[in-house]
């Protein structure tokens, strides 16, 4: 009896670093092409449909579209990432500010990234002692 049918397999195209907006840091990734191939008994024989690429981070291994590789989106993650180090170490809004623009960004952009930033620190703060807040109405 013939058997036959089809199997998902990856492939690593390329690797390198990137910055990861799931880690906040330089990571390395693996490109993987995704693809349907024929099976013919257990053997995959050849590709039938590509499914799609991916940049996998490999710490995290959050799945990324390949625009994540872009110029314009690793400068954008990198001045989130360069604030949030700033803001979390004691560095004053305004100082971080100054070190936003002069990275190159505009006053009000600065501003967003800063608001951006400090509620994301807020919400993070909350939930580290969250559990002292549990033990303590318990
Ligand atoms: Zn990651």
């Amino acid at each position: 009896m013939l058997t036959t049918g089809s199997t998902r397999r990856e492939k690593v195209i390329a690797q390198g670093q990137f910055f990861c907006p799931q880690c906040h840091a330089l990571r390395l990734y693996k490109h993987k092409r995704i693809s349907e191939y024929f099976l013919l008994y257990l053997f995959p024989l050849f590709e039938t449909q590509k499914l799609g690429e991916v940049a996998e981070c490999q710490v995290c291994r959050t799945r990324f579209d390949m625009t994540i590789l872009e110029p314009k989106h690793q400068v954008l993650f990198k001045v989130i990432a360069s604030a949030r180090y700033d803001l979390s170490h004691g560095i004053s809004p305004e100082e971080t500010k100054s070190r936003l623009v002069a990275m190159g960004l505009g006053d009000d952009v600065a501003d967003m990234v800063i608001q951006m930033v400090q509620q994301f620190l807020v919400v993070v703060a909350f939930f580290s002692v969250y559990p002292l807040f549990q033990l303590l109405a318990s």
